[in-house]
């Protein structure tokens, strides 16, 4: 079987995550969320008490930060599962602050090539067309209004139990791709040879069979 790469890139709670997960599962691929790095290694920031604003600091904890990405959708970064504490309020105003350091995008980015190295993946993220993965075979930049967005992330907060108001995240959507959108290094970006997939009006089964039409299309599977 040819070995597929597929990149969902897109701003804050588009989707991409349900939908990526999805189409991984349909087509016996293994998902790669690359956003659940970066809130594990902000969980660890904020567990040592480090300041997420302070570069410096937060560089300094590369070496004590593992990460592994369990295949049933466990977290655990340093050995500490992290599954439920990464989707938490204070993780999410912060993971964006962490992910615009440099350094620790060049560690996470490395374990990220590494995971796509051997098998057919679907990774989702926001640079993963542009940097991380560019000879991807298909790559996805997926949208939503930021009302649809925040619809969706605050129901997805209440059946998790996740206390929050639609306005906190409508706040904290426009924050984190403000910050996503201009950090100097790898920022959230469409690449120019990505498929834009506007997912405002389609329901999940909907954007779920969008995506692997544009798969078939591009590369047969
Ligand atoms: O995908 P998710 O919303 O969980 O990502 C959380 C945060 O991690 C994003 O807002 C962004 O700051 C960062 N991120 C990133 N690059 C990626 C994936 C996520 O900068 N490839």
């Amino acid at each position: 079987m040819k070995k597929v790469i597929v990149a969902i890139d897109g701003p804050a709670a588009a989707g991409k995550s349900t939908v990526a997960k999805a189409v991984a599962k349909k087509l016996g691929y293994t998902y790669i969320d690359t956003g659940a790095m970066y809130r594990a290694f902000t969980s660890y920031v904020l567990d040592k008490g480090v300041d997420p604003e302070n570069e410096a600091e937060c560089v300094k904890l590369i070496p004590e930060v593992s990460i592994e990405l369990k295949p049933d959708g466990k977290v655990i970064c340093s050995g500490k599962d992290v599954t439920r504490v990464i989707r938490e309020p204070l993780v999410s105003g912060n993971v964006s602050y962490i992910a615009s350091y440099k350094d620790i995008r060049l560690a996470l980015v490395e374990l990220q090539r590494k995971m796509a190295e051997k098998v057919s993946v679907v990774m989702d993220g926001r640079d993963i067309g542009t940097y991380v993965l560019p000879n991807a075979d298909v790559k996805i930049f997926q949208i939503a209004s930021v009302e649809e967005r925040a619809k969706r992330r605050y129901i997805e907060n209440q059946e998790k139990g996740i206390p929050c108001t639609y306005e906190d995240i409508v706040a904290d959507v426009e924050k984190r791709d403000r910050i996503d959108s201009s950090r100097a290094f790898a920022p959230l970006k469409p690449a120019e040879d990505s498929i834009k997939l506007d997912t405002s009006n389609l329901t999940i089964e909907e954007s779920v069979q969008a995506v692997l039409d544009i798969i078939k299309e591009k590369v047969g599977e």
